[in-house]
């Protein structure tokens, strides 16, 4: 198993449009009492590869985290957002995430609750 190539949390590393929008959604639910935190940012192609790899050719303790090597986050146009108290375990947090980024106009996939794309 590989090392694994790290994880960028910086929303400058979006595309510009994309991250405008991730900063008023952040804004939005910071609004409704919610302390949202990009997780995950733009991600490199050596990144996309190994977590393609997690629950295929080596495992992190979990389930495949990753369905396709074309993700948007290889082109700063998908963010990954979570709660920083709660992390993943906080269903109402991830109800707010999808209407606030479907309200923005922002896509929501239903395999992971933490991502919102640019459509
Ligand atoms: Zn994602």
């Amino acid at each position: 198993m590989s090392k694994e190539p790290a994880r960028c949390t910086n929303i400058s590393s979006l595309w510009e449009p994309f991250r405008r929008k991730v900063e008023r959604l952040l804004e939005r639910m910071r609004g409704r009492g919610f302390d949202p935190i990009i997780f995950e940012a733009a991600r490199s192609r050596q990144r996309q590869e190994w977590l393609y790899g997690v629950g295929r050719t080596h495992h992190k303790g979990r389930k495949p985290v990753t369905w396709t090597m074309t993700s948007r986050h290889l082109v700063g146009k998908a963010a990954d957002i979570v709660s920083k108290s709660r992390g993943w375990d906080w269903p109402e947090f991830f109800d707010a995430l999808k209407s606030e980024a479907s309200r923005l106009g922002l896509e929501t996939i239903p395999q992971e609750g933490c991502h919102v794309q640019w459509r």
